[in-house]
């Protein structure tokens, strides 16, 4: 390994730029999807209820009701909770912005709560301070796949009368007190995209064992639409059907379920490499002053979506920029996870300012994102510690 950074002319660690999260597609997934090209139904077929079906075993939920994309699934969940006009409600700043929008598009305010300085989850006693008379829900993100503090954040929901939307994106997989993630909540949803544990291109789901509420996500991913006898309010024969609320076309293929059940067999597998790449980091990365690692609460079991180094930057005699541009010379594919929603131009437009959660803010300006996704050989993560070490050490002061 050459010491001069190759950000400065020297060797890069690796020859070819590693992503920082990728897919992992077999043939049995392959043969999955071509399987249903050549079948009768192409969406709205047998594959969406068999997908729904094994995922809610697999998490242990009574409901799942798949949509589009993992956007999709949190407007829906936004829906069924009954938010509306002026509703407030209290989400996290370290999330993608989707948490949020979901919020905006029901014609809600979220209301930013700050996080925990070492797990870098939402802070239940700020979220407290946050409630209001207007407070209809809580939206809290398992942020890189570590679960949030559920009992507390339940607890305060319960004393308040809201409904709890995990945002459970990052956390496919992880458990809180032993319990599946997507059991807990009132509703949970999940997000298919091909960084996620499980991958049907676009795709999402939410999940929920309330029956009033599974009724509401189903009619929502359809226009607003029933054919359900049971539940028409009039009938005008065989042909009738009736919209009944002003839902949306966030209806999933057969192609995607498909890919989808397939991805299912595998993601205790997928999980169990993530845990294990994720250690191995924390092993190299907790012997460095230079770098802190997340912290993880008791009774977790993070199903490591991503991998976060943060920099001490009293210990640096360079910046989270210099240090990001070495990393992605040596040809890591580094990232950042995340710029706080409420920073973004479109909230900054509606009046949210610097200074609202400022843990977050400072959390922000020294992650740096590492990659890590199941197809990553031992060899690449060497390298992505190597090139770590390499960086660290020639910034160290
Ligand atoms: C990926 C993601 C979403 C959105 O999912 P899409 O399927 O891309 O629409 C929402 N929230 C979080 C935290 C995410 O990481």
């Amino acid at each position: 390994m050459s010491d001069k950074l190759a950000v400065f002319g020297g060797k890069p660690v690796r020859e070819n730029p590693l992503p920082y999260g990728k897919q992992t597609i077999e043939q049995d997934d392959i043969d999955s999807v071509i399987e249903v090209l050549k079948s009768d139904y192409l969406t709205t077929g047998p594959k969406v209820g068999e997908f729904e079906k094994e995922f809610a075993e697999y998490v242990g939920v009574k409901h799942a009701v798949a949509v589009s994309n993992g956007t999709a699934a949190l407007h829906a969940a936004a829906f069924a909770a009954g938010i509306g006009d002026g509703d407030e409600v209290v989400t996290t700043p370290m999330t993608f912005a989707a948490s949020a929008n979901c919020i905006l598009y029901m014609g809600g305010k979220p209301v930013f709560a700050d996080v925990l300085p070492n797990t870098y989850n939402i802070d239940p006693d700020d979220i407290k301070k946050k409630i209001t008379q207007k407070t209809k829900a809580i939206i809290p993100v398992d942020f890189t796949g570590q679960p949030v503090l559920m009992d507390e954040i339940l607890e305060i929901a319960e004393e308040h009368g809201l409904l709890v939307i995990e945002d459970a994106a990052h956390s496919l997989g992880a458990e809180y007190k032993g319990k599946k993630i997507g059991s807990i909540a009132h509703m949970s949803t999940f997000s298919f995209h091909p960084v996620k544990h499980i991958t049907t291109g676009e795709g999402g789901m939410i999940t929920t064992n309330d029956d009033k509420l599974y009724k509401r996500l189903s009619i929502f991913r359809t226009h607003g639409i029933t054919r359900d006898m049971n539940s028409l309010k009039e009938n005008h024969g065989g042909w009738y059907y009736e919209q009944q609320e002003l839902g949306f076309n966030y209806r999933i293929t057969d192609m995607q379920c498909a890919l989808g059940l397939s991805q299912l067999k595998k993601v205790e597998g997928f999980i169990k490499r993530r845990i294990k790449i994720a250690q191995f980091y924390d092993e190299h990365f907790l012997k460095m002053d230079e770098i802190a690692v997340q912290t993880q609460a008791d009774g977790t079991r993070s199903s490591w979506h991503i991998y976060l180094i943060r920099l001490n930057s009293s210990k640096l005699r360079a910046g989270r920029k210099e240090i990001f541009d070495a990393l992605k010379a040596e040809n890591i594919g580094v990232n950042v996870h995340y710029i706080p929603v409420y920073l973004h131009p479109y909230y900054k437009n509606l009046g949210y300012k610097k200074g609202l959660c400022p843990i977050a803010e400072d959390l922000y300006e020294d992650f740096i994102t590492l990659p890590l996704y199941p197809s990553m050989t031992d060899n690449d993560v060497k390298d992505v510690v190597n090139a770590v070490q390499k960086v660290i050490s020639y910034y160290r002061i």
